[in-house]
């Protein structure tokens, strides 16, 4: 990595997810943190030791960026804000996490309210319910409101130079990413990552797809040379990297179109026809957001139709094609 920049790896405790990045920059006589990893049993001794592997310590810490409010790259920011008597800084429109983090009734019901819009039976509603509430984490330390908005604009002073800010919704409404020019490094967050993968927010901003469609458009015209993501390795060649994200998204938009080839479908049949696997209790809420958000696109574009009967609407191919 370049001298004044290091990746700080912390784990997670989720399948096929097993670390996050959390970044630090040098700052004058500390660091800007960009990120914190989540928060749960011994996270914060996790921290520790990433920062102490290379010479740092919470303490050092100047300032805390966020580029979204996932519970893997802002659950820690309270602990840290706490410790090193800095502000922290993220975009407004963080509903998305902090309503469910006040209250985890409203996140059990929003994942409810995706099940239902699908056509998941009401039983193995009940299931999930009984199982989501043994759970209990929430990943995060407590909800504390950023001490400035990060809109697009906002300028971060390191000592590799001045970083901008670039609202970067899609991925969650409170997505921003961060770019060097002189350097032209991005840290992308989860917008856009080394192996490209893709997760929409359902049910906080109209269309998500689109606004995702948009935000690469946004990183593209930068020029970065170096991606800094929130998972994995950095990466060059970002523009081919948002090439591949803006193809995975055109790829699962026809898909969710072609499996209403012979009839109207409900989410919850499409999502398995799209994704080549069956539907667990793992991976439903995801894959069931990401087809409703696709299905939302293709609803604006004019490609398809909602039926709202009773029970979860039914989503039919539109006669003409726009
Ligand atoms: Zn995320
Ligand atoms: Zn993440």
């Amino acid at each position: 990595m370049l001298p004044g920049l290091w990746r700080l790896r912390l784990p997670l405790p989720w399948p096929g997810v097993p670390h996050c990045n959390a970044w630090a920059i040098a700052a004058g006589s500390g660091v800007v943190l960009i990120d914190t990893g989540m928060h749960e049993p011994g996270s914060i001794a996790q921290l520790d030791r990433a920062m102490d592997q290379v010479n740092l310590r919470v303490e050092h810490v100047r300032l805390v960026a966020v580029t979204h409010a996932h519970t893997d790259h802002w659950g820690q920011a309270a602990t840290i804000c706490d410790r090193a008597g800095c502000e922290l800084w993220m975009h407004p429109n963080h509903e998305h996490a902090t309503r469910g983090a006040r209250d985890p009734d409203a996140v059990l019901a929003h994942r409810l309210e995706i099940g239902r819009r699908s056509g998941v039976p009401e039983a193995a509603l009940e299931r999930y319910a009984e199982r989501f509430q043994r759970g209990g984490q929430s990943g995060i330390a407590r909800v504390i409101e950023p001490d400035r908005p990060l809109l697009h604009g906002v300028k971060l002073d390191t000592d590799l130079g001045e970083w901008t800010v670039y609202e970067t919704p899609g991925h969650a409404p409170s997505h921003v990413c961060l770019f060097q020019p002189e350097r032209r490094l991005l840290i992308s967050g989860d917008h856009v990552l080394g192996r490209v993968s893709l997760y929409y927010d359902y049910g906080w901003t109209p269309d998500p797809v689109g606004e995702y469609l948009r935000s690469l458009d946004v990183v593209d015209t930068l020029g970065a040379r170096l991606g800094l993501s929130g998972h994995g390795r950095p990466f060059v060649d970002v523009a081919g990297h948002i090439d591949a994200s803006r193809g995975l998204v055109q790829e699962r938009i026809a898909a969710v179109l072609g499996a209403l080839g012979d009839g109207p479908r409900t989410a919850l049949e499409i999502a398995p026809i799209v994704h080549g696997e069956p539907l667990s209790e793992r991976n439903a809420s995801w894959l069931l957001a990401e087809t409703l958000c696709c299905l939302t696109h293709l609803e604006r574009r004019g490609s398809v139709q909602r039926e709202d009967g009773r029970g979860a609407p039914l989503w039919r191919a539109s006669p003409t094609q726009p």
